[in-house]
């Protein structure tokens, strides 16, 4: 595949972080410091003014960058450049005085106070203005700047807001979705239930926390309009910059498994993908390498936003984060695992918050390249620094891609829907877990999944999981149709084709939209278990294993009219007997149901099989590695990380490891939380 390079003018892949140098204004021998050590530790790029706004204009139409633009010229004179955020993550004080309607209203609609961060309402026009005046400034100073590689747009994006002007936003939204009809919006919502019929679309609130909360449509189209009023907001700040002549790509930084916002809508107006990846390293519930196939799920989340070109890993933290409950040091060399765990499931950079500690406020005590003793000689600035080498040692890297024929079918609607369902149990729904557990299993086996939407270019694909999928978009029974006709192997489970985008249940028969005959069964009923059921099911022979019992947690589904073959039988209660796993022929490809949840791990098998019908290479991995691949036009890289707590063999390899430079033929033995990148 073609190299595709975010950023042609910087060789190789990016190294760097968040630096917020206006902290250290009085101290020029500690910003003369930083460059240096910075160079020491093999960075090339920091991002700024993430949060400036009070720097750059102190009050109301004070705007001066004078303090920034040396800073950047010096860095790029040192061969550092320049990420340069839009200042709208966090406001001055003056801002919020003079303008309240800035701040955000909480979900019993009260207005915030001023303060903290992430909390500006995004439609307010007042804010709007204010950010359109500093961007324009920012654009125009610092526009086709030799160092600056591209524009962050604020931070971070998140949260709603219940102010009256959200509220008509809201209003407006729903009318133009629903064509200006109420009785489109009444039926679409069912609203005749509990008497709950709108009249016009005045009357519609949001689902205030003591308010409306029992209407799941307008619940489902309430996070869609938030996604499209913080989408439109970022459209907005990127407009302004491009007015004012910048032209430099634009990113937002993204979060992990992150629920506010369908990132896959957002993602149709930025250049480039980038994300925040905190890992909860040395956790007391799971295995690391379990924690990090967690870590690699949502890499694979964030490539497949954009699968034409590399993305980036925006923010990490050298040694350990303040926030989160316990807060424990990376034990060494699980940072260098991180960075290049990210690089080989397609990111071209390694960026950290933060590069220095701030010495005061809530971020004093989170991880940063230069720690406040401010030497090289720390144990994380030494592995940072290390790994600095090593990423240039790799810079051929830069700009190869994925190649992945296997997918995952996860969706925000269906997320959000299945959440706010009255169905099932409530503390056992655990979609975004299910399909990690589908991710896994292709892991374990050397294949990595892509994540895909409903609505995303499958063409590439051989093999499309979709556990769980409870909402059908529009379409999307004749899509995965056609997807099976030609050839496609795809999986389904309980909980699948029960609804519309809508979120009406679908009439004639579990899973809707035509799906039945692809699958060749209906669902009947779902029934939910306690965990202290006992139930299990017999794989028969059909599976081509001898016959054996595995246990079923959580769901098991009834089907009826069942003409796929049937490789598995419920073995318990009024189920016995009747089928719970299936293989249905259909056209040139096969469709899969499985109607109970198992663990993952006991349904190899038909992970297998479905590998074995399209000819994709597999090869089970030692417990707690992971491979990925990137591709140039001539080159295979595959990279290979072992997570675990042991050393690990991996056999059958041939080719040269780039990290250490040695021809690898035959086996490959990797230490706890070694890396090899076996190019071939
Ligand atoms: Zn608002």
């Amino acid at each position: 595949m073609a190299r595709n390079f975010l950023f042609p003018q910087v060789e190789g892949l990016l190294h760097g972080g968040d630096y917020n140098p206006e902290q250290w204004l009085d101290r020029p021998d500690i910003l003369e410091k930083d460059i240096k050590l910075m160079k020491e530790a093999g960075i090339n790029t920091v991002t700024m003014g993430v949060f400036s706004w009070a720097v750059h204009e102190p009050t109301e139409g004070n705007i001066s960058f004078d303090w920034l633009e040396p800073i950047m010229n010096r860095l790029y004179d040192n061969g550092i450049y320049t990420i340069l955020a839009t200042p709208t993550g966090a406001r001055p004080a003056w801002l919020d005085e003079k303008y309240p309607s800035a701040m955000r209203c909480d979900d019993m609609g009260v207005r915030n106070h001023h303060g903290v961060r992430h909390n500006h309402c995004m439609q307010s026009p007042e804010f709007r203005q204010k950010v359109q005046i500093i961007d324009t400034a920012l654009a125009k100073k610092f526009a086709n700047h030799p160092g600056l590689l591209m524009w962050h747009i604020s931070n971070e994006l998140g949260g709603y807001c219940y102010c009256d002007t959200c509220k008509k936003k809201f209003q407006e939204w729903l009318a133009d979705r629903y064509d200006h009809d109420i009785n489109k919006l009444n039926k679409a919502w069912w609203t005749t239930f509990w008497s709950h019929t709108f009249n016009s679309f005045d009357q519609i609130e949001p689902p205030y926390a003591n308010g409306e909360n029992c209407v799941l449509g307008l619940n489902l189209d309430w996070k869609r309009y938030n996604t499209w009023s913080a989408t439109d907001f970022m459209k907005f700040e990127i407009m302004t910059l491009r007015s004012a002549g910048a032209k430099e790509p634009t990113t937002t930084n993204y979060m992990e498994w992150f629920y506010d916002y369908d990132y896959r809508y957002m993602s149709q107006f930025i250049d480039v993908i980038s994300w925040d990846n905190y890992p909860e390293s040395h956790n007391n519930w799971q295995s690391d390498a379990d924690h990090m196939l967690e870590r690699s799920f949502n890499h694979a989340l964030f490539r497949s936003l954009k699968p034409d070109k590399p993305f980036m890993m925006m923010e990490s933290a050298p040694g350990v984060v303040n926030w989160r409950p316990y807060n424990k040091y990376r034990r060494p060399g699980m940072h260098k695992l991180i960075s290049m765990q990210a690089v080989a499931a397609g990111s071209d950079t390694v960026q950290y918050f933060q590069i220095r500690k701030s010495r005061g406020s809530s971020e004093q005590w989170h991880g940063a390249v230069i720690d406040h003793i401010g030497t090289n000689d720390t144990r994380i600035f030494k592995e940072v620094a290390s790994l600095g080498q090593d990423l240039k040692k790799i810079s051929e890297i830069a700009g190869t891609m994925a190649d992945n024929k296997v997918a995952i079918l996860y969706d925000w609607d269906n997320r959000w829907a299945i959440d706010d369902a009255w169905a099932l149990a409530k503390d056992t729904k655990n979609y975004d877990k299910t399909c990690l557990e589908v991710y896994k299993e292709f892991m374990s086996l050397g294949v990595e999944p892509d994540i895909v939407g409903s609505n995303d270019d499958w063409s590439k694909y051989k093999i499309i999981c979709a556990p769980m999928l409870y909402v059908l978009q529009d379409g999307i029974g004749d899509k995965i149709a056609l997807f099976v006709e030609e050839g496609g192997q795809f999986l389904s489970t309980y909980f699948t084709g029960y609804v519309n985008k809508d979120l009406l249940s679908n009439l004639g028969g579990f899973p809707g939209q035509g799906l039945d005959k692809v699958f060749g069964l209906r669902s009947e009923e779902i029934d939910t278990l306690y965990p202290e059921d006992k139930v299990t099911i017999k794989i028969i022979d059909k599976a081509g294993l001898a016959p054996h019992s595995i246990n079923v947690y959580d769901y098991q589904e009834m089907l009826r009219d069942v003409s796929a073959d049937v490789l598995a039988k419920y073995n318990d209660d009024y189920l016995a007997g009747t089928p719970a796993i299936t293989r249905n022929e259909f056209g040139k490809g096969h469709a899969y149901y499985v109607a109970c949840r198992t663990n993952q791990s006991d349904l190899e098998f038909l992970y297998r099989e479905m590998l074995d019908h399209t000819g994709i290479v597999y090869s089970k991995l030692p417990t707690g590695v992971e491979k990925h691949t990137r591709y140039s036009d001539d080159s295979a890289y595959d990279f290979y990380l072992n997570c675990g707590d042991d050393h690990a063999t991996i056999k059958k390899i041939d080719g040269e490891d780039i990290i250490s430079n040695a021809e690898i033929h035959g086996s490959l033995k990797l230490d706890k939380y070694e890396i090899a990148i076996i190019k071939h």
